[in-house]
C-alpha cells in the first residue's frame, strides 16, 4: 500500500544549507517548514541581553522556560523566511548576528534548555506534514519521522557559504573569523552530552561540497517519492 512521508528530518553541522534546502523542499510539499534553531537563537539573544551573558546555566535555563518564542509567516519582504518574534519583539535578523553565533552552542548544551524546547518542538512534529530541521531531530526530537537526511559540508565550503551570505546583508565580517566560528560551534554541538550533534542510523547523508541547492532538494524528492510509491 503506498504510504505518505509525513514527518521529514533534516539534521547536519552549522552553515550546511539545510535550512535553505529544507525550506525549498517543504515549499514542493506544501509542508510547515520549521528550523528548530531558531529557537536555541532567540533564548541565547534573550540571555545575551536580560542576563549579560551565557554563563550561568541556572538564569539560562530559567529564562528558555518563560521566554515566548513565536515563528510566523514573513510580515516584510526582506529576504526572510519567517518571523522570529521574542517576547513581541521582532528578532528576526538579530538572531543571526555573531555574538549570537558564538554563544548559542554553549546555550544548546545546557539539558535543561534542550528539554523546554524538544517539548515544543515534538509538539509541532506530531502534527505531520512537516520538514524540521535541527542537530537532534531524526535522533531524539523525531527519533520515527518517515524520511531522515543528514545534510554535510566541509567546513570550509560552509564557511564561505555562509560569508558570502552575510556579506550580501551588509554585514562586516572576516571569512577566517566565520570559519573558526563554525568549527567551535561544531566541536561543541557533537560533543555535548545531551542530544549532540550526529547522523541517526537510518538517515540519507547527503555531501553538498559540489552540489547546488537544487541538486540537494531533487535528491531528497526522488528519495521521497520512491519512498511512497
Ligand atoms: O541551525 P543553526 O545554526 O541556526 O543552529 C544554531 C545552534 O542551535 C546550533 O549550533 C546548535 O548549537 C543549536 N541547535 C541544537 N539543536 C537543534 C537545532 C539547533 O542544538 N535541533
Amino acid at each position: 500500500m503506498p504510504m505518505t512521508v509525513s514527518t521529514i528530518a533534516i539534521d547536519g553541522p552549522a552553515a550546511s544549507g539545510k535550512s535553505t534546502a529544507a525550506e525549498t523542499l517543504a515549499r514542493r510539499l506544501g509542508y510547515l517548514y520549521f528550523d528548530t534553531g531558531v529557537m536555541y537563537r532567540a533564548v541565547t539573544l534573550a540571555a545575551l541581553r536580560r542576563l549579560g551573558g551565557v554563563e550561568s546555566e541556572e538564569d539560562v535555563v530559567q529564562l528558555a522556560s518563560s521566554v515566548v518564542i513565536d515563528v510566523r509567516p514573513p510580515s516584510i519582504d526582506d529576504g526572510r523566511a519567517y518571523d522570529v518574534v521574542l517576547d513581541s519583539d521582532d528578532v528576526t535578523w538579530q538572531i543571526r548576528a555573531e555574538d549570537v553565533n558564538r554563544s548559542v552552542s554553549v546555550v544548546s548544551a545546557y539539558p535543561g534548555v534542550r528539554e523546554s524546547m524538544t517539548r515544543q518542538q515534538r509538539r509541532i512534529g506530531e502534527r505531520g506534514h512537516v520538514v524540521m530541521v535541527g542537530r537532534d531531530i531524526g535522533t531524539v526530537v523525531m527519533p520515527d519521522a518517515e524520511a531522515k537526511f543528514y545534510i554535510d559540508a566541509s567546513a570550509e565550503v560552509r564557511a564561505q557559504r555562509r560569508y558570502d551570505e552575510m556579506i550580501a546583508r551588509g554585514d562586516e565580517v572576516k571569512y577566517l573569523d566565520i570559519l573558526i566560528s563554525i568549527i567551535n560551534r561544531d566541536q561543541i554541538d557533537s560533543t555535548r552530552e545531551v542530544a549532540p550533534l550526529c547522523m541517526a542510523e537510518d538517515a540519507i547523508h547527503i555531501m553538498t561540497d559540489t552540489m547546488t541547492r537544487e541538486e540537494v532538494v531533487d535528491v531528497m524528492l526522488t528519495y521521497i517519492t520512491e519512498k511512497e510509491a
